[in-house]
């Protein structure tokens, strides 16, 4: 039973005006005239993966590279471990403590850093833009997963894109953390210095957190925590004019959690003297000027202002240009997937997992679908899939068989794996499977709801210091490398012990 795939003489019809890379098998060099050498030497289909978070890192690492061609092409060419991100944007961990860089991939055949601005899946290829010089190039594929997340949504709201990056922060990626670190920072270094007159010190110390998720509850109780452990330290004149405010369009915070813990959370945030603004959408942001000072103004749907200097935006999402300009059906903007994860009509070559797909079940965008997703999709190619060979022409257009031939976990040995194939059992179709919701309140504090999951474990919730005890060690246990396993602790000790480094660059 050989799964690998022996294919001479596949011939491409190649596009001089394309520049391609070649395949793992020939040279690694892009030629001279920018052509894509021949796949004369090709064993392996090609599976080509856009994007490099929780669904494509984890799809890229689990696939098995005898079997195939593993390509990446993503913006960032790291993973971002994301719900440790509104810790680093106060500085309690380090940025580099929470990525996985894409060529630490073992067996990985390609990385280009480029965002992929077309896909051609009648001809199976992407077009692409290197991020350097705006440069176009064009990729091949047997089989494309498209697991490209999804962006910041703005709604539209007056000037939001036109200030991001200067006084409204998303919190999405590394360099958004790094951004608001060094915002915040920015603030309180021109706040304190004598010569500001008042409205201006009031208007900078005024910092504006956008949703009530948990990404935006997690960074406000991160920010909480720097204020009163390392601010009140290093700039305490400054601490009576600092003003935190949290506002949601809905009638509550953590809409997703059992009711009594997003209460709970919301009483704690009260208790921190945070003013937390229920039912309040942001109508737009101004920017005034107020006895010749200039002042960015937030004004909210019910007719308030509040003067501010920094604002975090995490209120929603919206997909990349990409999959909103493609063929692809979509469903709230989510590219259409059966329950293998398939993208129909593509027969069976392209895949969306992650935030970007809506499922059958319609799942949240969380990394625990994406992780799940990727790791069935993995286990369909290594077991099933790769028994297809795509490389040979006479199997090109027909359509990949559903994956009814698979086990849906990874055995840990070969033997096993060659049992599961011959015996054939009927897989399952992809099922998600509840791991609970958990959300952080800076040190010692948080909520964890286990009330619905799929876990053997006591359907229960919990709150303060057992929470936090289950975040942290969660959190700790699902690193991808021994190095991020050793720096997050130490980190969190740092922090802990001598507080937050309040340097800006
Ligand atoms: P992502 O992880 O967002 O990855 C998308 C990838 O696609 C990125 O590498 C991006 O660079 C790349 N990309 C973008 N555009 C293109 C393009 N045109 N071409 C190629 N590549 C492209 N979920 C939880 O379950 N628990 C949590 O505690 C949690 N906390 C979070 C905290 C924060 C601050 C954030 C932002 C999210 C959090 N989430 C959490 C949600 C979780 O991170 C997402 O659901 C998850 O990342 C989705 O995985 P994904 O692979 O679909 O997309």
């Amino acid at each position: 039973l050989s799964l690998r795939h022996h294919r001479p003489n596949y011939n491409y019809t190649i596009n001089a005006s394309r520049i391609m890379f070649s395949s793992a098998s020939s040279s690694s060099e892009v030629g001279d005239d920018n052509i894509e050498p021949a796949f004369e030497d090709r064993i392996k289909p090609r599976v080509l993966i856009l994007g490099s978070g929780w669904g494509g890192f984890t799809l890229a690492r689990r696939l098995n590279k005898d079997l195939y061609d593993v390509r990446v092409i993503s913006p960032a060419n790291h993973f971002l471990f994301t719900p440790l991100l509104p810790s680093t944007a106060v500085g309690t961990l380090e940025f580099r403590a929470i990525q996985e860089p894409v060529r630490t991939i073992e067996g990985l055949g390609h990385y280009y850093q480029a965002k992929a601005r077309d896909i051609d899946s009648t001809k199976q290829i992407v077009t692409c833009q290197d991020l350097y010089k705006g440069v176009r190039f064009d990729v091949e594929y047997d089989y494309l997963v498209v697991a490209a997340g999804m962006k910041s949504n703005t709604f539209n709201t007056h000037n939001i894109e036109r200030l991001e990056g200067v006084v409204v922060f998303f919190l999405k990626h590394l360099f958004h953390a790094r951004q608001i670190r060094n915002r915040i920072v920015e603030c309180f270094e021109r706040a304190s210095n004598y010569t500001i007159p008042a409205v201006q010190r009031d208007r900078l110390l005024t910092f504006i957190v956008v949703g009530g998720g948990p990404t935006s509850c997690e960074f406000m109780a991160e920010l909480h925590d720097f204020i009163t452990k390392d601010v009140k330290k290093w700039y305490p004149e400054l601490t009576k004019n600092i003003k935190l405010v949290l506002v949601e369009a809905g009638p509550g915070i953590l809409g997703s959690f059992d009711k009594a813990l997003s209460e709970y959370y919301l009483q704690k945030l009260k208790e921190k003297n945070i003013d937390v603004r229920l039912n309040t959408a942001v109508a737009g942001v101004d920017e005034r000027y107020i006895d010749g000072e200039q002042i960015t103004v937030a004004r909210f749907a019910d007719g308030t202002e509040i003067n501010f200097g920094t604002m975090i935006w995490s209120a929603g999402l919206s997909p990349v240009k990409m999959i909103s300009s493609s063929d692809f059906k979509l469903n709230r903007s989510r590219i259409v997937v059966d329950e293998y994860l398939r993208v129909p009509e593509t027969k069976g070559r392209v895949y969306a997992l992650g935030d970007c797909a809506a499922s059958p079940d319609e799942l949240p965008p969380t990394a625990t679908v994406a992780e799940q997703q990727a790791l069935y999709l993995a286990d369909c190619f290594n077991k099933y899939y790769s028994a297809v060979d795509v490389t040979d022409e006479k199997n090109k257009d027909d359509e990949i068989p559903l994956p009814g031939n698979v086990t849906p976990y990874l055995m840990p040995f070969n033997a096993l794996n060659f049992l599961n194939n011959v015996f054939c059992k009927a897989a399952p179709q992809f099922q998600y499977k509840n791991r609970g919701a958990m959300a952080s309140m800076g040190f010692g504090g948080g909520v964890t709801d286990l009330k619905h999951t799929d876990l053997p474990s006591p359907k229960t919730t919990m709150s303060g210091k057992a929470s936090y005890l289950v975040w942290s060690s969660t959190y700790l246990t699902k690193q991808l490398s021994l190095q991020n396993t050793i720096l997050i602790p130490m980190y969190w000790f740092k922090a802990w012990m001598f507080g937050r480094d309040i340097s800006r660059f």
